[in-house]
């Protein structure tokens, strides 16, 4: 069932009360349908995305330079970020579960086994096909390496996949709304989790809609789902038994913030780069979009204390208008102008007059090849029901451009707090310190050291991987978008973390968290696949 919270139910006295209908919230929901358990989703927005909802996201940024306004890359109405999602899956390797002594605080309290089974129940719920990431068995008959010769002992080629990209409440929608055990409860912004004066367990979930009124909703047990962003929020905000937060007793809560490191940084020309390089996306067997990455093998990051990193062919800087490229040029300015602000990112950056000209130039330079590709685009993306997920233009004069995709080492200094001005809820604004670390960036640099002495070995002429200017590169291109992760990170004691390896957090009896808050590190893989991983059991542990 689903109503606006206003409406009263029959009762709001749950088996388990998850705050939050994003992602992970709607596929615990979903999980937990046929458990025969009463539960409430307490969704903070409505049906649609509106500004005056997503403005209950603003907050402050210590360094706006190197991170996007706290609004941007998420979204505060029912389906959550799934709504506007890329769509681009890859699990965590084995590694990233492991304690490696040259990343400070790595180690899991769980290991990639554990949550494997559960990787490919993710796997149905946003539709991205058979768990296989390896080309050879996943694109039988197809050419295995991103670039011929380069897979050995330290670099290998693996894929990722790509979801529809799936909106969550759409795709659950059906079995959620018809559910007789499921009530989700639209305009219900949780603003406090109260706990029972002993500090053991909630006792219950303040929460208002959007007249104001408020309402308390009890249950057994309690799923934060709200997004690595709030989810943290709402923690620290929750003092009136715990002074520093729940959670807080050891100062964790709201430390070891990660986004991920990415850019376009380095090229590479090969004699016969359209032969030897293998840039597009290809489908498998069910049609899912892949496309494949350079990963750095375990044996690689031992050997050369690196963080995790990919790396990946990609599009020439759209922005830079000297690629004379009618397509790319399109593709920006279409971007700049229609894309709704908060989703902008990198595209937002001032163009002068100059730039704007030579865009325009070269849209107007080649109109049969723009006209073509227009007309592709509209069938392979805007009308298609599995979306291609983004452009791929073929290596001009054979040079390849590149983009990696690396780690953050978890860093206790790169930290949310909060701050005194409040939202129109009453509730503290969030402040977000993002920082990297010197090994953040020195690990890039190594990482392109070696895949340009391999790359060199097969024959390419390599440009951009001097040491000093992909640090300057890395440093400028700032925290990955959306992704929010680490701040209620996952451990095996009190003293080094928030949540236990259950999930829940540590000493509280009731009180659990699912989603990007709990990576204990950050991998070199975008982290939706795994907060659902994570969600997936969790839900399985409750239902049990
Ligand atoms: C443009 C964009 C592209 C992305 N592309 C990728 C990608 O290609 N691959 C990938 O892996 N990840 C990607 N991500 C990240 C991905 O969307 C997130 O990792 C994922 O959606 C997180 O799920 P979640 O359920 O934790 O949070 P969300 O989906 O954001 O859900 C949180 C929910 O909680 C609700 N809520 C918030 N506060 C409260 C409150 N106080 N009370 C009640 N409810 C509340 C929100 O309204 C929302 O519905 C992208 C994100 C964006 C924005």
């Amino acid at each position: 069932m689903i109503a606006q919270f206003t409406v009263a139910g029959d009762g709001l006295a749950y088996d388990i009360c998850i705050v939050g209908g994003g992602t992970v919230g709607l596929a615990i929901a979903a999980a937990l349908e046929n458990a025969k358990l009463r539960v409430c989703v307490l969704e903070a927005g409505g049906r649609w995305q509106t500004k005056r909802s997503q403005e209950l996201y603003h907050g402050i940024v210590a360094d706006p330079l190197v991170h996007p306004p706290v609004q941007n890359f998420r979204i505060r109405a029912l389906g959550g970020s799934s709504r506007a999602w890329g769509g681009r899956c890859v699990p965590f390797d084995s590694i990233d579960f492991q304690k490696r002594e040259w990343v400070c605080n790595s180690g899991w309290p769980i290991t990639y086994e554990t949550l494997l089974p559960y990787y490919r129940r993710a796997h149905e719920v946003i539709e991205v096909g058979s768990y296989d990431y390896d080309p050879t068995s996943a694109l039988p008959g197809s050419r295995v390496e991103l670039f011929e010769g380069v897979d050995g002992d330290l670099f290998r080629t693996r894929l990722e996949r790509f979801s529809r990209p799936t909106n969550v409440w759409k795709r659950l929608s059906g079995l959620l709304r018809t559910s007789r055990h499921i009530h989700i409860w639209l305009n219900a912004a949780a603003t406090g989790i109260r706990l029972a004066p002993n500090g053991r367990c909630v006792h219950h979930i303040d929460c208002v809609d959007l007249k104001g009124t408020k309402r308390e909703v009890t249950a057994c047990h309690y799923i934060v789902a709200a997004g690595g962003f709030e989810t943290t929020r709402l923690l620290l905000a929750s003092n009136d038994v715990m002074p520093a937060g729940i959670g807080n007793a050891r100062d964790q809560l709201g430390r070891f913030y990660m986004a991920h490191l990415g850019g376009t940084v380095g090229a590479l020309k090969l004699p016969n780069a359209q032969q030897a390089v293998a840039f597009g996306y290809e489908r498998d067997a069910a049609g899912i979009y892949c496309r494949r990455r350079l990963s750095l093998t375990e044996r690689a990051q031992r050997e050369h204390c690196l963080l995790n990193q990919i790396f990946r062919t990609h599009l020439p800087d759209p922005a830079d208008p000297s690629h004379n490229d009618p397509i790319l040029s399109a593709m920006y300015l279409v971007k700049r102008t229609f894309l709704p602000k908060h989703l902008r990112g990198r595209l937002q950056h001032s163009m002068t007059l100059d730039e704007k000209l030579a865009h325009v130039q070269n849209v107007v330079s080649s109109p049969v090849r723009l006209g073509r590709f227009g007309l592709r685009w509209m069938a392979n993306r805007t009308f298609a029901r599995r979306k291609l997920p983004s452009i791929v233009l073929g290596p001009r004069a054979n040079v390849v451009n590149l983009e990696f995709h690396s780690e953050q080492e978890p860093n206790p200094a790169s930290r949310l707090t909060l701050v005194s001005e409040r939202d129109r809820l009453g509730m503290p604004k969030l402040r977000v310190d993002w920082k990297t670390t010197s090994n953040d960036l020195q690990s890039i640099a190594r990482a392109y050291r070696l895949l340009g002495w391999k790359l060199e070995k097969i024959g390419a002429t390599i440009s951009g991987f001097e040491p000093g200017h992909v640090i300057e590169m890395a440093d400028k291109s700032g925290a990955m978008d959306g992704h929010h992760l680490g701040t209620t990170r996952m451990s095996a004691s009190p003293t080094d973390g928030v949540v236990d390896a259950e999930c829940r957090v540590h000493g509280l009896m009731n009180l659990h968290i699912a989603g990007g808050s709990v990576l204990a590190t950050s991998s070199q893989a975008n982290p939706t696949l795994t907060i659902l991983a994570l969600g997936l059991r969790l839900a399985d542990r409750l239902r049990r």
